[in-house]
Formats: structure tokens, sequence, C-alpha cells
């Protein structure tokens, strides 16, 4: 399976898309959005955005069928693209999701009674008011840009966006049974993302925590200064070693006669995680922390929890717990999907 950040993925241009005839039997569908509990089942569309587009039909939480992707899985992505997204204009991500979600809601005879979509990034209100991965996303208002472009193809549905750190706490939450408690995940990936659930309103751009004093410390892609992304993140570890990979940088931290440089960093890694997570700590409370994202297979658990030991020493607060879950692109699908059920209800 490829990963996004992964530079021996094979080259190959993504150009080849196909276009879809299928849209005009689609814009006969007609969909109402029903309120939650008036039928027994929920049926939504959760869309996510990784190194593809990727959607599923959720019912009462689970996949229903496979996910389907744009491109399509058959379609080699470009070697050096983190995903196939990056340059793509707004418009084009717009309608690529829009075609995704109309080719999902085709196989459905039922009402769908909403479309949940994780982005990376900062949003509020529908907007992208921030997306250092994504820039070009910065300030669109891709809720109503999504609405409008599904309406156009005749699918009348509430559509909500989602922070996707926000949709992995919410898919965890899900999967594990625990849709009441209070969970905070760590994304580890291309960036940092930091998800809490249940969902509320407001900012945690917990990736862009402040976890260093050091002036030199720049490598974050919004461009704020001693940041846990501009250490942690994929593309701020490319920038930081432009003569080896993350894997590489890790593998001779690793070794029996490590590298001096490389061990530091890996120190300066987990040292990074553990401030984070002691922040959050100081702030909301002891609780469970899960973490996944592509890059936890660089995680020393012990050597996290060494650090997080040393930070935390308030006992009342010492009760946290740190898991490692396996990345799943189902789990941010489903919690995409769980966040605009429950948006439909707000
Ligand atoms: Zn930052």
């Amino acid at each position: 399976m490829s990963r996004p950040g992964r530079r021996d993925r094979k080259v190959h241009q993504p150009g080849g898309r196909e276009e879809s005839k299928q849209m005009s039997e689609t814009a006969l569908m007609e969909t109402t959005p029903m309120a939650p509990g008036t039928s027994g089942e929920m049926t939504t569309i959760g869309v996510i955005l990784a190194e593809r587009l990727y959607a599923g039909l959720i019912v009462d939480h689970e996949v229903s069928g496979k996910l389907l992707s744009s491109p399509a899985e058959g379609v080699r992505l470009d070697a050096d693209d983190e995903n196939s997204m990056i340059e793509m204009p707004t418009d084009e991500v717009i309608a690529s999701i829009c075609k995704l979600v109309v080719e999902v809601a085709k196989g459905h005879n039922g009402p769908i009674q909403a479309v949940g979509v994780a982005l990376p990034g900062l949003i509020r209100g529908g907007v992208v008011e921030e997306a250092p991965n994504l820039p070009q996303l910065k300030g669109a208002r891709v809720e109503a840009l999504l609405s409008k472009g599904l309406e156009a193809q005749g699918l009348h549905v509430p559509v909500n966006l989602v922070n996707d750190a926000d949709a992995v706490a919410a898919g965890l939450a899900c999967q594990h049974g625990k849709l009441d408690h209070h969970i905070r995940v760590w994304t580890i990936g291309t960036g940092i993302g930091y998800g809490t659930y249940p969902f509320a309103e407001g900012v945690w751009e917990g990736g862009h925590g402040v976890v260093t004093l050091d002036d030199k410390e720049n490598y974050c892609g919004c461009g704020g200064r001693g940041h846990l992304e501009g250490i942690m993140g994929h593309r701020a570890m490319r920038l930081r070693f432009l003569d080896m990979e993350p894997e590489e940088v890790f593998a001779a931290a690793n070794r029996k006669d490590p590298d001096p440089r490389c061990l530091d960093f890996k120190k300066l890694w987990h040292k990074a995680l553990a401030a984070a997570t002691a922040s959050s700590i100081h702030f909301s409370g002891a609780g469970r922390f899960f973490l996944t994202g592509y890059n936890v297979r660089f995680l020393d658990m012990n050597m996290l929890k060494d650090y997080l030991h040393q930070m935390v020493k308030m006992s009342p607060l010492q009760g946290y717990a740190l898991e490692v879950v396996e990345d799943d692109r189902v789990t941010r699908v489903i919690g995409a999907a769980v966040a605009a059920e429950q948006s439909v209800g707000r």
C-alpha cells in the first residue's frame, strides 16, 4: 500500500483520470435530508483527502461496500507528490470531491442524510481558513462550494467540513465504542494533526504548538517558529535533512553505532511530541491519547514515555495513557461521516 510522502513510489502521472459519463444519470437522484432519529438507520457519506480522495457510504457508523477513490487505485501517482491534490486548483478539488460523492451515492437507493468531508487545516464555519499543506484551499468556502456542486448534480444534502485529525478522533471514538468519551489523537504524517472528540467549536492547532524556544527551529510549513510540526512533520524532516530521507535518519539513529546527528534528532522528535502532549495534559487534563499516521513507525514508545514522565510531575495529571493505533483510512472516512451526522442534528 502506498503512503503519502514516500519517494519510492513508482513514477507516473495521474493525468489519465477518466471522465465520468454517469453524471446525467445521477442528476435525477433526489435525496432528502432527514433529522437524525426519524429513521432507524443513518446513511451518510464520508470523504477524506489522503494521497488520493477516498469516499464511502456509511450506514450506522460502518462502511457499506468499498471505499471509492479518486484517482482510482489503479492510477499511479507522481513520485514526488505527497498527495495527488497538492497542486490541484481549488475548483478541481471541489469537482473531484463532488464527482466521487455522486459515484458513492449512485449505489444507494434510500436518502443520504449528510456528506462529511475531512480536510487538513484550520476549518471554521465551512471555510478552510488556513491549510499549510494545501495552500490553495486557504480561504475557500469549501462547504458552500461542495453543496452547490452536489446540488447541480441533483444531490440535495447538507455538507459538513471537519479537520482531518478531528475526523480521526471521531472515527476512533466510533470504532472503539466510545462516542461519549473525550478522545485526543496525534496524527503523525506529512503534517502533524491534533484531533479531539467530541466536536466542539474552537481552534486547536496542536500540531503548531510551540515545543522549543530555539530560534533556528523554523521548518514548519506554516512559517511559525518552534512548532511541533516543524520537527516531526515529514516535509519538515526532509527540509532539515536535505541529504537523507526520514526513514534513513531513523535507521541511522537506531543502529548499534548510531549516527550522532540522527540520534540527536530522534531524541528531539520524541521530546517534541512529549512536550506537546504534556502541554495538552496541563491544559485539558490526563486521559487517553491515540497516536496514528504513517510516521508512527518512527515512534519509540519507551523514549516518549520517559520524556513525558519527566515533563508531567503533578500526580493528579499522571493518569494519562498512550496508545498507537493503525493508520486506517476507513477510520477517517467514518469519522468524517460521524461529524456530518452530528452536525445535521445541531
Ligand atoms: Zn506551524
